[in-house]
Protein backbone atom coordinates (compact mmCIF):
# COMPACT_ATOMS: atom_id res chain seq x y z
CA UNK A 1 0.00 0.00 0.00
CA UNK A 2 1.61 3.55 -1.12
CA UNK A 3 0.55 5.13 2.78
CA UNK A 4 3.39 7.89 3.74
CA UNK A 5 2.47 7.07 7.24
CA UNK A 6 2.60 2.98 6.52
CA UNK A 7 5.94 3.79 5.46
CA UNK A 8 7.35 6.41 8.32
CA UNK A 9 6.04 3.14 10.81
CA UNK A 10 7.78 0.54 9.07
CA UNK A 11 11.12 2.92 9.03
CA UNK A 12 11.61 3.08 4.96
CA UNK A 13 10.95 7.00 5.43
CA UNK A 14 12.54 8.66 7.91
CA UNK A 15 10.43 10.52 11.15
CA UNK A 16 11.53 12.44 14.17
CA UNK A 17 9.64 9.87 16.36
CA UNK A 18 8.64 10.39 19.55
CA UNK A 19 7.02 7.63 20.82
CA UNK A 20 6.11 3.78 19.97
CA UNK A 21 4.43 0.81 21.73
CA UNK A 22 2.64 -2.10 19.65
CA UNK A 23 -0.36 -0.62 19.30
CA UNK A 24 0.88 3.10 18.50
CA UNK A 25 3.12 5.39 16.63
CA UNK A 26 4.13 9.26 17.26
CA UNK A 27 6.62 11.91 15.24
CA UNK A 28 6.63 15.15 14.84
CA UNK A 29 4.90 17.06 12.02
CA UNK A 30 7.38 17.75 8.93
CA UNK A 31 5.50 21.43 8.82
CA UNK A 32 4.78 22.24 12.51
CA UNK A 33 1.89 24.38 13.39
CA UNK A 34 2.31 25.10 16.88
CA UNK A 35 5.66 24.62 18.85
CA UNK A 36 4.63 21.27 19.57
CA UNK A 37 3.17 19.69 16.70
CA UNK A 38 2.98 15.59 16.84
CA UNK A 39 1.44 13.17 15.31
CA UNK A 40 0.08 10.11 16.93
CA UNK A 41 -1.33 7.09 14.02
CA UNK A 42 -2.53 3.94 14.91
CA UNK A 43 0.10 0.83 13.73
CA UNK A 44 -2.72 -0.66 11.59
CA UNK A 45 -3.69 1.34 8.22
CA UNK A 46 -7.32 3.13 9.39
CA UNK A 47 -7.78 5.63 6.83
CA UNK A 48 -9.63 8.55 8.63
CA UNK A 49 -11.55 8.59 11.89
CA UNK A 50 -14.45 7.09 8.72
CA UNK A 51 -13.22 4.02 10.15
CA UNK A 52 -13.32 3.68 13.30
CA UNK A 53 -15.24 0.44 14.75
CA UNK A 54 -15.34 -1.87 17.77
CA UNK A 55 -12.96 -4.03 15.58
CA UNK A 56 -9.81 -1.48 16.09
CA UNK A 57 -10.82 1.02 18.54
CA UNK A 58 -8.31 -0.49 20.75
CA UNK A 59 -5.75 1.88 18.59
CA UNK A 60 -7.57 4.88 19.46
CA UNK A 61 -7.98 4.08 23.22
CA UNK A 62 -3.87 3.30 22.67
CA UNK A 63 -3.69 6.70 21.46
CA UNK A 64 -5.61 8.72 23.89
CA UNK A 65 -4.24 6.97 26.90
CA UNK A 66 -0.62 7.86 25.65
CA UNK A 67 -1.96 11.55 24.72
CA UNK A 68 -1.57 13.39 28.11
CA UNK A 69 1.98 11.71 28.76
CA UNK A 70 2.98 13.45 25.38
CA UNK A 71 1.93 16.54 26.93
CA UNK A 72 3.27 16.25 30.15
CA UNK A 73 6.94 15.69 28.28
CA UNK A 74 6.48 18.69 25.91
CA UNK A 75 5.64 21.26 28.94
CA UNK A 76 2.00 21.57 27.92
CA UNK A 77 1.08 22.74 30.91
CA UNK A 78 -1.33 25.20 29.91
CA UNK A 79 -3.40 23.26 27.53
CA UNK A 80 -3.35 21.64 24.49
CA UNK A 81 -5.83 20.65 20.93
CA UNK A 82 -6.19 17.71 19.88
CA UNK A 83 -7.90 16.89 16.39
CA UNK A 84 -8.29 14.60 12.99
CA UNK A 85 -8.98 16.33 9.78
CA UNK A 86 -11.43 13.24 8.30
CA UNK A 87 -12.56 12.98 4.43
CA UNK A 88 -12.22 16.18 2.29
CA UNK A 89 -14.43 19.02 3.74
CA UNK A 90 -11.73 18.41 6.75
CA UNK A 91 -8.64 18.99 4.11
CA UNK A 92 -7.69 15.34 5.15
CA UNK A 93 -4.36 14.76 3.47
CA UNK A 94 -2.90 11.74 4.46
CA UNK A 95 -5.67 8.98 4.20
CA UNK A 96 -4.03 7.08 7.30
CA UNK A 97 -5.86 8.34 10.65
CA UNK A 98 -3.78 10.12 12.34
CA UNK A 99 -4.14 12.86 15.56
CA UNK A 100 -2.28 16.04 15.16
CA UNK A 101 -1.39 17.32 19.01
CA UNK A 102 -0.79 20.89 19.35
CA UNK A 103 0.18 23.02 21.93
CA UNK A 104 3.21 25.46 23.36
CA UNK A 105 1.14 28.66 22.44
CA UNK A 106 -2.41 30.03 22.39
CA UNK A 107 -3.87 28.80 19.59
CA UNK A 108 -6.54 30.38 16.99
CA UNK A 109 -10.13 29.88 18.62
CA UNK A 110 -11.57 29.47 15.61
CA UNK A 111 -11.34 26.10 14.34
CA UNK A 112 -13.38 26.79 10.97
P1 LIG B 1 -3.87 16.27 7.55
O1 LIG B 1 -4.00 17.51 6.71
O2 LIG B 1 -4.05 15.02 6.72
O3 LIG B 1 -4.71 16.27 8.77
O4 LIG B 1 -2.39 16.29 8.10
C1 LIG B 1 -1.31 15.66 7.53
C2 LIG B 1 -0.10 16.16 8.26
O5 LIG B 1 0.99 15.30 7.94
C3 LIG B 1 0.32 17.57 7.88
O6 LIG B 1 0.34 18.39 9.04
C4 LIG B 1 1.70 17.39 7.26
O7 LIG B 1 2.59 18.43 7.59
C5 LIG B 1 2.15 16.06 7.84
N1 LIG B 1 3.04 15.30 6.98
C6 LIG B 1 2.84 15.00 5.67
N2 LIG B 1 3.86 14.27 5.19
C7 LIG B 1 4.72 14.09 6.24
C8 LIG B 1 5.97 13.42 6.37
O8 LIG B 1 6.50 12.81 5.44
N3 LIG B 1 6.57 13.46 7.60
C9 LIG B 1 6.01 14.10 8.65
N4 LIG B 1 6.70 14.07 9.81
N5 LIG B 1 4.83 14.75 8.57
C10 LIG B 1 4.19 14.75 7.38
ZN1 LIG C 1 -1.18 3.72 6.30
Amino acid sequence: MDCIFCKIIAGEIPSAKVYEDELCFAFRDINPQAPTHILIVPKEHIASADGISGENSKYVSAIFEAIPKFAAAEGLTTGYRVITNCGEDACQTVKHLHFHLMGGKKLPENMG
